[in-house]
């Protein structure tokens, strides 16, 4: 297809998708673009609307992973939206970040405004807008859960017409790596945080750092943990993972991290195709042994 010579917005067409996530892997996207503001996010989803092309939002790619056949419609990298767009108010103890604001950013600013509650998101590798999608948590404490739907206010957004609504907390509803924020474009968030000393945020930060480094495989593309926890009382999906005896299993270059059971690595070239059959055969082999079906928690983005 020609690309029409009015559009504003750099449209590239058969975009390398491994380029655009942390596991490094995903055939071509037919379209791509990264919108840096609203008119030019408007713009693409008139073109979508009029080619009567799919299309699939994404930020740092961390939590989704590409068919090896690629995406045949239009990927939208809002990584580059109003990218800038980081207010800490110290006063109202409340920072407003546009969705392509990195989480570790983030967590900084906070951090030098005195303000804590966003400690936890500082290791995640991932944008503010993914991060509301996917509830992103972290907590080092066995059964605690940090979730980033727990210090939000309010929410901005597009809907796929194109409109912009700004959601407040009593119509968000989030809960574990779950929000009803799906099909949303996420433009930007308003946190409620709360004060405290500088050194003692810094130092709940560093033993976060710390436990990630020692416990997470952070040397290879991977998408982070792969599969949802089961409730508890019932055992981490990294718990039964590692029982089984499943850490280094592979299929091709996809391979069950040698540091943490819940990680699969690319460690090489892997396809995506391989890395999907591994989830699958895991899952069997925990559910056969335990009856515990794992459910996937990092995003695989079909074409429907
Ligand atoms: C090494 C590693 C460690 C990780 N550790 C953690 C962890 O501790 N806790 C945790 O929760 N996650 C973790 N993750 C997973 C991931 O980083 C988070 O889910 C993160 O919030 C995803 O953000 P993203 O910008 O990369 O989103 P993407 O992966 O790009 O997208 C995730 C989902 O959000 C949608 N999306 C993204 N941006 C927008 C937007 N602006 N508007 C609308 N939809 C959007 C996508 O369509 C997709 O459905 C880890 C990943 C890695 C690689």
């Amino acid at each position: 297809m020609n690309l029409p010579a009015d559009l504003k917005i750099i449209l590239r067409q058969k975009v390398n998708l491994a380029d655009h996530c942390t596991m490094r892997v995903g055939g071509e996207a037919a379209y791509y673009a990264e919108p840096s503001n609203e008119e030019e996010l408007l713009e693409l989803l008139e073109y979508a609307r009029h080619e009567k092309l799919q299309y699939v939002v994404i930020g740092r790619g961390s939590n989704v992973l590409f068919p090896d056949e690629g995406y045949a419609g239009l990927v939208i990298s809002m990584t580059r939206f109003d990218e800038n767009h980081l207010l800490v108010d110290k006063e109202a103890k409340t920072v407003y970040a546009s969705g392509a604001v990195l989480l570790s950013k983030l967590s900084n600013a906070c951090k030098d405004a005195g303000l804590a509650g966003a400690e936890f998101l500082g290791g995640i590798p991932g944008t503010v807008g993914g991060a509301l999608i996917m509830n992103a948590g972290y907590s080092r404490f066995p059964g605690q859960r940090n979730q980033i739907g727990d210090i939000v206010l309010e929410v901005s957004v597009m809907n796929p017409e194109g409109r912009r609504f700004l959601l407040s907390k009593g119509e968000l509803r989030f809960s574990y790596r779950q929000s009803n924020l799906n099909g949303f474009i996420i433009l930007g968030a308003k946190l409620k945080l709360w004060k405290r000393d500088r050194e003692t945020i810094e130092k709940e930060m560093k033993k976060n750092y710390c436990y990630r480094n020692r416990y997470q495989d952070l040397d290879h593309p991977s998408c982070g943990s792969v599969f949802k926890n089961p409730l508890r009382p019932k055992p981490s999906a990294r718990g039964l993972i590692e029982k089984l005896g499943l850490k280094g299993m592979r299929i091709g270059d996809a391979m069950v991290s040698m540091k943490h059971g819940n990680f699969i690595i690319n460690a090489g070239n892997a396809k995506s195709s391989e890395i999907i059959e591994l989830i699958q055969k895991i899952q069997k082999l925990v559910f056969d042994a335990t009856e515990i079906l794992l459910e996937p928690e990092i995003r695989i983005i079909q074409q429907h």
